[in-house]
């Protein structure tokens, strides 16, 4: 504030509320930008997101310090080890203070002093961060079925192998551990008291009721990811054996039965037909049946949540019995049921990884389809 003084000019006249209100903005301020500097200078977050491990939800990148602890180390065990025992006596010949040597020495013990953030206590930290992550029910489940003898450890490794951008990389993780903006989730931490399904009322709205379970979803947004891996695999096996297709699959529109080939090197490629059986059955539609001089092959194709891809394996291998045997009478030749099961986020069983390598078919590919589609879904409901 600036008055006019009567006799001596200009004066300036402070309001005491003012100048507390300046010295409060000032103290905010200062300590907003005092807690900036410990949070980016600190490490903690860079190394959660960058150096967590992949299967994780991190990026997985190296450490440069990390590296260059690790090579210090080694070297220092090499030394100490040395069974010749050459540079232990060279150290101990050499002036303590100024050898390279000795300098190598004493930077190795401060390393192994000082702890945090070391790779030997890195590598300690994702080993109990990776325990704890198992043991919380819901979050460590993907991880607790890849341990399984039935399952391809294709099922954590497919996302080093395709391409995604980051944060799509990122949902789908999210989604593997059940950490979407489900009802049930929102309920846990008391944002919401209701934690009914939105779409079809009878259930509780949990991640995996949404991704696999819901009834209201099943009609259009399962079958739709169904469909998307069914034509893929369709354009693939059409491609490769020489029948005519678009060059690329997302534009590949199936006939119904396709044909090349006369005679005997006559091949037929039937997408999504009914059978007649003289037996009485329901299951007289298989999505792809693949009918080769030498053979007949079944492809049922199912995109379940994770935890139910061994079950449905199961079922889809004995539910065309009945057809297989009609088959097998009217064409003279093995008829094979192959049942292709990936899980929503990608869960790949070793039979399945065997099925697709049989028929040249990138289990990659597969998985990353269906893991988009099953994020795509969440993320038009805003879930995720
Ligand atoms: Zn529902």
């Amino acid at each position: 504030m600036m008055n006019q003084s009567p006799d001596s000019g200009v004066v300036f006249i402070l309001n005491p509320v003012e100048i507390c209100l300046q010295v409060f903005e000032f103290v905010v301020e200062f300590w907003i930008w005092w807690e900036m500097f410990f949070f980016f200078s600190s490490g903690s977050w860079w190394e959660m997101f960058f150096f967590m491990p992949r299967k994780m939800g991190g990026r997985g990148l190296t450490s440069v310090k990390d590296c260059y602890w690790e090579t210090i180390l080694d070297f220092d065990d090499y030394a100490h080890t040395d069974v010749n025992g050459c540079l232990k006596l060279v150290s101990e010949r050499c002036d303590y203070h100024h050898s390279p040597l000795n300098k190598l020495f004493r930077k190795a013990a401060d390393i192994r002093v000082a702890i945090s953030p070391s790779f030997e206590v890195k590598e300690k930290q994702d080993k109990l961060r990776d325990s704890d992550h198992k043991l919380k029910i819901e979050q460590g489940e993907f991880d607790r079925m890849c341990e399984q003898e039935t399952i391809s450890k294709k099922s954590l490794q497919w996302h080093n192998k395709v391409h995604l951008p980051a944060a799509l990389e990122m949902k789908i993780f999210k989604t593997r551990q059940q950490i979407c903006k489900c009802r049930a989730r929102l309920k846990r931490m008391n944002k919401t008291k209701d934690d009914t399904c939105r779409y079809c009322h009878a259930a509780r709205e949990t991640t995996a009721h949404l991704i696999g379970g819901c009834p209201a979803l099943r009609t259009n947004k399962y079958i739709y990811r169904h469909d998307t891996l069914c034509r893929f695999i369709h354009h693939s096996i059409a491609k490769r054996r020489g029948f005519k297709v678009e060059k690329e699959w997302w534009k590949h529109k199936p006939q119904a039965i396709m044909t090349i080939g006369q005679g005997k090197s006559e091949e037929k490629l039937f997408w999504n037909q009914l059978w007649n059986t003289t037996a009485k059955t329901s299951a007289r539609k298989p999505d792809i049946v693949w009918i080769r001089h030498d053979k007949i092959l079944l492809l049922e194709i199912s995109c379940p949540l994770d935890r139910n891809v061994i079950i449905r394996y199961d079922e889809k291998m004995s539910k065309y019995d009945e057809l297989v045997r009609e088959l097998k009478a009217r064409y003279k030749r093995p008829v094979y049921t192959k049942p292709i099961v990936i899980g929503a986020t990608g869960m790949l069983p070793l039979a399945v990884d065997a099925i697709l390598d049989d028929l040249e078919i990138s289990a990659w590919q597969c998985q990353k389809l269906v893991a988009i589609e099953t994020v795509r879904l969440l993320d038009t409901l805003s879930l995720v």
